[in-house]
């Protein structure tokens, strides 16, 4: 039997229907399914009426997953990969997946789709000519003030994903390292409870103690670069 094939595919980021018809298809007639949780993709599964097997493949399990997974896909089996929600790959275990299966000969084919910081960027009003992605900022406050000194003179658009319990501590180490500069959030990004803010970092820490801006949900953080004008 020729080897299986692992297929990268995106999935919605919360409107269901921001799925495409060849990430439906190959869902629909792939062997595995391997998802970040099981239990967030099986809404999804079900409304596309997939059925094929799923297992969970996440940070505390990939190390000691993957060379099962590898075997299978050697033996015939073909698998997708989809995070809980957006493109496999982008801040989840998928990178360690394709560099592991890399080694091994795999061959890797993606299904693109939605991913929250390309939608966050395009909406931001933020240039989007060049811009660079720094992912989650690290949980160490040392660590975190330090990543966030090595952005003072950024003159690109920077992108974060962060939770909503730590933007109201965020926020103002932000604005004291870099600035009162122009910054844009995005929560909840294509669901009903959707919310923007665009303007100053101060304005947002406004926003967001007297209840306007909500800190629920998911959240993507846009800076401006250094040199930007105020947005609004
Ligand atoms: N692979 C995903 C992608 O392509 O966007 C990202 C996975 S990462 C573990 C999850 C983070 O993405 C969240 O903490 C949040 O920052 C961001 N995110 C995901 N869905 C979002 C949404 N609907 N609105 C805003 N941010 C979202």
């Amino acid at each position: 039997m020729p080897q299986g094939k692992i297929y990268l595919v995106a999935t919605p980021i919360g409107n269901l229907k921001d799925i495409s018809f060849r990430a439906i298809e190959t869902l629909q007639t792939v062997d595995h399914i391997l998802c970040e949780d099981t239990r967030t993709s099986a809404k999804l599964l079900k409304s596309y009426g997939i059925q094929a097997k799923t297992s969970s493949f996440h940070d505390h399990n990939k190390a000691h997953k993957t060379p099962a997974v590898i075997k299978r896909i050697q033996a015939g089996e073909n698998t997708a990969l989809i995070s809980d929600a957006g493109t496999p790959g982008i801040s989840d275990p998928g990178f360690y997946l394709v560099r592991e299966a890399l080694k091994e000969g795999i061959e890797i084919t993606t299904v693109p789709g939605p991913s929250a910081f390309l939608s966050a960027l395009v909406i931001s009003g933020l240039p989007t000519d060049r811009f660079v992605f720094e992912g989650f900022l690290p949980k160490k406050n040392s660590r975190r003030a330090e990543r966030l000194r090595q952005l003072i003179n950024e003159t690109r658009t920077t992108i974060f994903y962060e939770s909503p319990h730590r933007i109201k501590n965020i926020l103002p180490e932000m604005m004291d390292i870099v600035g009162d500069r122009d910054i844009c959030l995005a929560r909840e990004l294509t669901k009903v409870y959707e919310q923007i803010f665009r303007g100053s970092i101060s304005g947002a820490i406004k926003a967001i103690d007297s209840g306007g801006f909500l800190v629920k949900g998911e959240l993507v953080i846009i800076l401006a670069p250094k040199s930007e004008k105020c947005i609004q």
